[in-house]
């Protein structure tokens, strides 16, 4: 028996040690630290990867949503749609820019903003969308795509936990007005530190964009808006470029795990809800979550035998205690029911079978014993 964590950041640095060391010394070594050559590489890199037009490297996935929204000219007096199912630096983002968030429910089968419930959300003070691709599952975005445009909506894909995933054979990021990504540590492409990233078709958003995440200047030293300082910077660029080239075996691994415990819980799938994969659409398992009951009963259980496992999340965002001064009020059953019995099993690209098959009898067994 081994300890299996939910992600293992040593394994995969062992494995590309080589090439990410040399990668770093290349930098140190060149003397530029912030939006040089790496920054400029990665993010035509990233531009090709996503299928889009511009690449923006920027501090962090936070900040990439906080900058997209600006970018869209969404700010006070402004109401955003989101997902009351996500992590919070989705409606940091939107509160951070004046406006104010507005919940909807999710989809028992995915997770995500359910298309079905945007309308009636809607008032004259909703100016944009932010669907979130939950787990590394896309929202339903053959419905949310089309409501956008009718609503005239700006539309911000939250992408931090689903890059490579697909609808349509097109990879999320570049539906609609901008895709914003993250690279922090636990994330499927991960940098050794913050990293984010908004990827866009939009010539406009880009040089915004380009504009506000170093201090609204363009000439150094004349500042022609109030931006902030958001840059991606050499280190993470050059560590991220070599990550890049292994994201699509990465992703391919992470797709056979997922397909292995499901097959290996087929037998308990009365007793449990597995991730579903919609047809149409590819499943970049950020995360493999299910939901049991006596969740907790059986995460004590798993963590007994040093299997670590996550509870994602253990709140609604409207339940949020830092939310609470807005009043905003919320009916979202689905995600509340999510709290209380999803749990996420270790799920990383170096899991083998045999460490798959651990989970499983453990997850099993804490659903048997009372
Ligand atoms: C991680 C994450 C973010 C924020 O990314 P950071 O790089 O940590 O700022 C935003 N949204 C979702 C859904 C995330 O999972």
């Amino acid at each position: 028996m081994s300890a299996i964590p939910l992600v293992d950041l040593r394994a995969q640095y062992h494995h590309l040690k080589a090439e990410i060391d040399a990668a770093i010394a290349a930098v140190l070594e060149r003397g530029q630290f912030v939006l040089g050559p790496e920054v400029d590489a990665f993010e035509s890199e990233m531009a090709a990867y996503c299928g889009t037009r511009h690449a923006i490297g920027v501090a962090s996935g936070t900040d990439a949503l906080e900058l997209a929204l600006r970018a869209c000219g969404i700010g006070p007096g402004d109401e955003v749609i989101t997902t009351a199912l996500s992590f919070f630096a989705t409606v940091e983002a939107i509160v951070a820019v004046g406006a104010r968030p507005t919940f909807v429910d999710v989809e028992p089968a995915t997770y995500t903003l359910n298309p079905a419930e945007v309308a009636a959300h809607i008032t004259p003070k909703t100016k944009a969308l932010i669907p979130v691709h939950l787990y590394g599952h896309p929202c339903a975005m053959d419905q949310l795509l089309p409501f956008a445009t009718a609503h005239r909506l700006k539309l911000i894909e939250d992408c931090a936990q689903a890059i490579g995933a697909e609808w349509n054979n097109k990879r999320v990021g570049g539906f609609a007005d901008a895709g914003c990504l993250s690279f922090y540590p636990t994330k499927n492409l991960a940098g050794y530190g913050d990293g984010g990233m908004v990827v866009t078709n939009d010539d406009a958003i880009a040089e915004r964009i380009r504009l506000l995440r170093v201090h609204g200047s363009r000439r150094r030293y004349t500042h022609e808006v109030i931006g902030m300082n958001s840059r991606l910077d050499e280190l993470q660029a050059a560590i991220l470029r070599v990550k890049l080239r292994h994201l699509e075996e990465w992703t391919a691994a992470r797709r056979r795990h997922a397909e292995r415990y499901t097959r290996s819980f087929a037998a308990a799938a009365q007793q449990m809800t597995l991730p579903r994969e919609r047809p149409g659409y590819r499943h970049v398992y950020h995360l493999y979550a299910v939901r049991l009951a006596r969740r907790d009963q059986v995460q004590e259980r798993l963590a007994k035998r040093k299997i670590e496992t996550q509870i994602c999340y253990p709140s609604t965002l409207p339940a949020q205690p830092a939310l609470q001064p807005w009043g905003i009020s919320a009916r979202c059953p689905v995600a509340e029911s999510v709290t209380n019995d999803l749990l996420a099993l270790p799920m990383y690209p170096e899991l083998t079978p045999s460490l798959i098959d651990e989970v499983v009898q453990a997850v099993l067994e804490g659903m048997r014993s009372r």
